[in-house]
């Protein structure tokens, strides 16, 4: 099921003298969220992400804009006639119904002419529960099941009604490391055997980068950029995206355009045809450094980490604007460790160039 939202927005009015102003938690959303699609909404914490799950879940009511099921307005519609799977970060199953109880839950609540015999309901816990690879378990309750089975009641729970679209509110938080990365796969095979259109938040860029078709990233209550994950990461469009997503992240300098060429310092790095003279921030992705004697970029070399195939350069530059600047090159090109400096050229297509003030992308002419 294709999903529109149409000027979307959700203002929080101040409550008191102490919380005056509004908050304005999603600022006029416009998306098409493409059906059978799994679509990872990202973005730090407090940017929107959960108020715009509760929006098309009918949990949360928009102060404007319109949400579309297919072609059908749902903006007034309440949840439970939605059709819609929820899954949160706390699994929130009831502690004293087995897993069975769990899941066959939403199923005995079903009114009139969608009301199921026994026959049906068990099929279909049966069906569910296969999916998720907890049939072995429909009897136990939930404090007899680790975090990561828990979190798998609360997904067949969700699928159980075979909701339109699944809603899941980062699900995965509440497990530790292994776990997360088990269940991510998890989740990203059962949204394709099932092909339900599936909104998955979380603050995790690497989670929604590797379980997404698409990424939607989101700050302040306004949407960044939409794309496959991939391009977005390759074609960031301002300074916000191109930080928020890659581990190590992209390294940022202090830079400007004098006459047709960028500088880092006082030092030309490259030419810059089609940009007018003016402070820019420049972005590099870690593995945009070439380790080059005469390259422009010289930095003091404050340690190598040979990390088997790739080796991690840790270095320090005056207009660098963190600490560290993180290099990532083949282990093959390693410099000496005991080198005061290490000099680079940047690749092109690596680099990224931004309006300090707006801080919206610079591109060059080719
Ligand atoms: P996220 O899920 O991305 O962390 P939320 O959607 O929960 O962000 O919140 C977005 C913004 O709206 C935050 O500034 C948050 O404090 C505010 N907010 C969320 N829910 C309410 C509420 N019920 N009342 C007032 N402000 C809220
Ligand atoms: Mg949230």
């Amino acid at each position: 099921m294709k999903v529109t939202l149409q000027n979307l927005t959700k203002v929080f009015p101040g409550r008191n003298k102490q919380v005056s102003e509004d908050v304005i938690a999603v600022n006029d959303f416009n998306f098409e969220i493409p059906d059978g699609k799994l679509i990872g909404l990202l973005g730090p914490s407090g940017c929107g992400k959960s108020t715009t799950l509760n929006m098309i879940s009918g949990l949360e009511k928009p102060t404007s804009g319109k949400i579309f099921f297919g072609e059908e307005d749902v903006t007034d519609l309440s949840p439970e006639l939605r059709g819609v799977g929820l899954v949160f970060q706390n699994y929130a199953l009831y502690p004293h119904l087995t897993v069975k109880g769990n899941i066959l839950f939403p199923l005995q609540n079903l009114k009139k002419d969608k009301k199921l015999t026994k026959e049906q309901m068990n099929e279909k816990v049966e069906y569910v529960s296969k999916l998720v690879q907890i049939d072995e378990l429909l009897e136990r309750k939930p404090s007899e099941l680790s975090g990561g089975q828990q979190q798998r009641v609360a997904i067949a729970r969700a699928l159980v009604k075979m909701p339109k679209i699944l809603l899941l509110d980062e699900p995965l938080s509440n497990l530790d490391a292994r776990l997360r990365l088990q269940t991510r796969e998890e989740l990203r095979r059962i949204q394709k055997e099932t092909g339900i259109t599936t909104v998955f938040v979380t603050h995790d860029q690497e989670e929604a980068m590797s379980i997404s078709d698409m990424i939607v990233v989101m700050n302040k209550g306004v949407m960044n950029q939409y794309g496959a994950p991939q391009e977005v990461y390759e074609d960031p469009k301002n300074l916000f995206v191109a930080k928020f997503l890659g581990t190590p992240p992209i390294n940022i300098f202090y830079g400007s355009v004098r006459s047709g060429a960028l500088y880092i310092g006082k030092t030309e790095v490259m030419k810059a045809p089609g940009l007018d003279d003016r402070e820019v921030y420049v972005g590099v992705r870690p593995e945009g450094f070439i380790i080059n004697e005469n390259g422009p970029l010289s930095c003091d070399l404050e340690r190598v980490e040979v990390m088997g195939r790739d080796t991690s350069i840790v270095a320090r530059h005056n207009y660098f604007t963190g600490a560290f600047i993180r290099a990532i090159i083949s282990s093959e090109d390693a410099p000496r460790s005991d080198l005061k400096t290490v000099s680079f050229s940047l690749k092109k297509n690596k680099t990224y160039i931004f309006d300090k003030i707006t801080e919206e992308r610079l591109y060059l002419e080719n």
